[in-house]
């Protein structure tokens, strides 16, 4: 999964980048939609003073990187390339780089172009004089404040810089050649392409809880492939819904578990055992930390190595099986994977 975001001046034409990323299949999310549903939950007026306001005191009461961690979050679910557009804090940038492979573009324009930009689109929070546009520019461009927004430090961050005087149709074919750099700039590790593997197989799951994949390699050929979803010819979550059983752990804390579905793991153990594989001396690709009954079987299989992509929110267990069975666990990410109802 590869995450863009967009910084820029008001006016600059961020939206347009997006248009170009949406075309190419990236799933868009807007730290501005974010803000307002904020600002509507909290009962105020949506206009720039409120967007600000409201943006950094969700900044200082629960850290830079509030914004980023939320839109983050939805952005995993989906498990495609996602663009998140107007990134305003370093903090957010910082934590995107960290938990995410995550590149940064930056676009500006002369401010007369921009101002004209923005009185064109007529939205709620650009109707002012351009003596008020000018002064707002400052004030989100240069704060000092690191809870506040600061464009200006942001744009010297980015990764690819677009100046967006010229048309449309010039910004679009720039865009599209920075995208062509950035896709094919990089030759992919071992781990990385089977995890993205992991994540186009992943696709077929029927189970929303993790929609996870998994892929089973050894001397780096690919043996096997599994999803999570229901036994063959049995109805699926996605048609039926979830099979629902609580888990009580020894603290008393309450879970949900959804038992329709043979995990990707199992699946892909399962497809070795129809064709007569052995999984000795494997290395298991998978979407999250698999749970304990994968574990085992993981375990018994004589796989040597599991690599995920993400932290499950009850995968402890497993840590320590593996430890004590002496399986080497790599995490590409130490976020926990969330879905709804865990
Ligand atoms: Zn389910
Ligand atoms: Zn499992």
């Amino acid at each position: 999964m590869l995450v863009i975001g967009i910084t820029g001046s008001i006016g600059a034409g961020k939206g347009s980048i997006v248009n170009v990323l949406k075309k190419s299949g990236f799933v868009h999310f807007s730290a501005r939609e974010f803000l307002v549903e904020k600002i509507k939950e909290l009962g105020l007026d949506v206009n720039r003073d409120t967007m600000t306001l409201v943006a950094n005191r969700l900044r200082s009461d629960q850290g830079n990187d509030f914004i980023a961690r939320g839109l983050l979050e939805k952005a995993k679910k989906e498990n495609n390339n996602c663009v998140i557009e107007s990134i305003r804090n370093v903090k957010e940038i910082d934590y995107l780089k960290e938990n995410t492979q995550f590149i940064l573009f930056s676009i500006d324009a002369d401010i007369k172009t921009r101002y004209k930009r923005i009185k064109a689109r007529k939205s709620e929070t650009d109707n002012v004089d351009f003596k008020t546009f000018v002064a707002n520019d400052q004030r989100e461009m240069d704060s000092k404040d690191e809870n506040k927004q600061n464009i200006r430090s942001c744009m010297e961050r980015a990764d690819f810089t677009f100046l967006n005087n010229g048309t449309m149709e010039d910004l679009d074919e720039e865009v599209k050649k920075v995208l062509a750099i950035i896709q094919h700039k990089e030759r992919p590790s071992w781990d990385k392409y089977f995890l993205e593997i992991v994540s186009v197989v992943a696709k077929r799951a029927t189970c929303n809880r993790g929609r996870s994949g998994c892929v089973i390699v050894k001397d780096k050929q690919i043996l096997v492939t599994g999803y999570v979803g229901s036994p063959n010819g049995l109805p699926h979550c996605d048609e039926v819904g979830h099979l629902f059983k609580k888990m009580i752990d020894d603290d008393g804390n309450v879970s949900n578990h959804c038992v329709r579905t043979v995990h990707a793991e199992q699946n892909a153990i399962c497809q070795a055992a129809k064709r007569g594989i052995a999984l000795d001396g494997a290395t298991l690709y998978c979407t999250m930390t698999p749970c304990r009954t994968c574990a085992m079987m993981i375990i018994n299989c004589g796989i040597k190595r599991v690599v995920c992509q993400n932290k499950y929110h009850s995968g402890s267990e497993t840590e320590q099986l593996f430890k004590d069975s002496k399986i080497v666990l790599d995490f590409v990410c130490n976020d926990v994977l969330k879905y709804d109802n865990q």
